[in-house]
């Protein structure tokens, strides 16, 4: 039936500078064009009108909107001059209604840029958003956050995609709630959450923003007869830092994030980071030549026996400063190590610096010194060199007994080969070292192996232990580990205690060994030894 309405056509002559419009009104109003329609029509593109017939133009097309609202009209309009009336400045107007297409692919694209489950904006959507922000000239004022929830696959895996959905909707909720209506919150992926922030101060705005994100999700979440508890790992990448498009922006945050989940803390996205990670190359032989140049410090932070508040013993750990100045924290540069094979020196560095430093306290306070040394050992390193050859040369090259050092391993190496690093733990336990689980908890925590290896120590990740004060669920972790820990024999240290409330409750609970900054960051060797010498005296 639509079919027999001819298309509204009109006659706009051009009379003394003014638009003088001829039009067949029914067909006008069948198509939607209702009363004061022309009007409208002359305001929005009359201007276009006249310029085309005071032009060479024989005939073009403009697109019109009527209406700013939710039922405003969209047309195609094409004009065309009369040949057949030259008299005047004439043209013949057809308005072709596309009002149910741009409809139909209005909705397609808030489909396509729009995520089912919880109606946020997904990926593509976000996308969109940030490049209009980024058009809008406004740059130095907002930020985009990657929000990642953290162990989320489990609860799929556990209890069924559906509760999975159920808790995400939740999620989404409490998210959105710590948010002003500003700020956009997006579900850019299965687990992963974005905020297009604005902000009213500096970067600190974002950081506080973040840690409000973080504090939303802290109450355990119920879902049938479950409490779940979910954690999120943030990355922030700054709207004034870059020339980038949305894409660039998103991905900085997303890098930041995955640098967050490894350094257990909110990361904002630093160029100069991105850029050494991204060129392997360029962080391998500049890590090779700072080996060789002796870039390369040690830095030692005391770990704390609690039943009497003295010094037990030191973890080394290794730290670079490049010839510019700059810092690169070994959580950037221990992977690329060992992906290269550089943990293989770094290591056999590290092992021999810790033993001339614990040489060098033991001469100065004339004798045994009073403390250990606990120095990490790297899965691979583990694989590729023979751990238990290096450390008798160490041993016997700084005239030092094994029962000096405490080896710290992760549980990846077990995983990698289990029989071999069973060989390598014996031969170290034959010089009478002491071995122990470093991270405890973040990996596989198979308690076959626990039992089966010559572990003497566990040391329980920072990450349960920094969140214990907020958490019911963390305490319950730890308390867990405690009592698997004396079960089998096994004494435990307790990584990331950052206040005295936190070591209180460890204490309480009956863990033997403290380490954080509550007591120290790591310093340098003189520093360690003054404090130890202070401590223990
Ligand atoms: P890790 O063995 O778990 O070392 C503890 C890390 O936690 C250190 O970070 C330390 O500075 C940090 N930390 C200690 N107390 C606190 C606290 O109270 N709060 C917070 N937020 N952090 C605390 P660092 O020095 O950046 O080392 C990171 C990781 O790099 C180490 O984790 C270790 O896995 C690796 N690493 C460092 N040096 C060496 C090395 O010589 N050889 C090998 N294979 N790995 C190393
Ligand atoms: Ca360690
Ligand atoms: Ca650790």
């Amino acid at each position: 039936m639509l079919d027999l309405i001819p298309a509204p056509t009109a006659i706009v002559d051009l009379i003394d500078g003014r638009l003088v419009f001829i039009a067949n009104n029914m067909a006008f109003r069948a198509a939607g064009f209702v009363c004061g329609g022309e009007a409208a029509l002359l305001d929005a593109i009359g201007d276009r009108i006249a310029t085309f017939l005071t032009s060479a133009e024989t005939r073009c097309s403009v697109p019109l909107q009527i209406g700013d609202s939710v039922d405003s009209r969209y047309y195609d309009v094409t004009l065309a001059r009369c040949p057949d009336r030259v008299s005047v400045a004439s043209c013949l107007m057809t308005l072709l209604d596309q009002t149910a297409e741009q409809r139909t692919e209005a909705s397609l694209r808030r489909e396509m840029n729009t995520d089912s489950l919880t109606g946020l904006a997904n990926r593509m959507g976000f996308g969109d958003l940030v490049d209009e922000r980024i058009a809008d000239g406004k740059r130095a004022r907002y930020a985009v956050l990657a929000i990642n929830l953290d162990r989320f696959s489990r609860v799929n895996a556990c209890m069924g995609s559906l509760s999975g959905d159920e808790l995400l909707i939740s999620v989404a909720r409490r998210l959105k709630g710590v948010l002003r209506g500003c700020d956009v919150l997006a579900r850019t992926g299965g687990d992963e959450f974005a905020v297009l922030l604005t902000l009213r101060g500096g970067p600190d705005d974002a950081i506080l923003v973040a840690g409000r994100l973080q504090q939303a999700l802290v109450q355990p979440f119920q879902l049938s007869d479950f409490s779940i508890s979910v954690d999120c790992s943030i990355g922030i990448a700054l709207g004034e830092d870059t020339e980038d498009e949305a894409e660039d922006l998103i991905r900085h945050a997303q890098f930041a994030v995955k640098r967050s989940k490894r350094t257990g803390q909110t990361e904002i996205y630093r160029p100069h980071l991105f850029d050494i990670v991204r060129s392997q190359f360029s962080i391998e032989t500049r890590l090779r030549t700072a080996l060789e140049e002796r870039q390369l410090r040690l830095a030692f932070q005391p770990i704390y026996d609690l039943s009497n508040g003295r010094i037990n013993s030191f973890e080394a750990l290794a730290r670079w400063q490049t010839p510019d100045g700059q810092h690169i924290s070994p959580v950037d540069f221990i992977p690329v190590a060992e992906e290269s094979g550089l943990i293989v020196p770094l290591g056999r560095w590290a092992m021999d610096e810790a033993a001339r430093a614990l040489a060098l306290w033991d001469r100065q306070s004339g004798g045994h010194c009073g403390a250990r040394m606990a120095v990490n050992l790297s899965a691979v390193q583990l694989q590729r060199d023979d751990i238990a050859a290096m450390f008798a040369e160490v041993l016997s090259r700084h005239d030092l007994t094994g029962d000096r050092f405490t080896i710290e391993l992760t549980e990846s190496a077990f995983i990698v080969d289990p029989d071999s690093t069973l060989q390598t733990m014996l031969a170290l336990k034959a010089m009478h070292a002491t071995i122990a689980m470093d991270d405890f908890g973040t990996g596989y925590s198979n308690l076959a192996y626990l039992q089966k290896l010559p572990i003497d120590k566990l040391k329980i990740d920072r990450s349960f232990v920094s969140g214990m004060l907020a958490d019911r669920d963390k305490v319950a972790i730890v308390r867990a580990i405690l009592s698997l820990a004396q079960a089998l024999g096994m004494r435990t240290t307790a990584e990331g205690i950052e206040t005295q409330e936190l070591e209180q409750t460890l204490v309480a609970l009956g863990c033997a060994f403290g380490q954080g900054y509550f007591y120290s960051k790591p310093i340098d060797a003189d520093a360690a030894y003054a404090m130890l010498v202070a401590r223990n005296a």
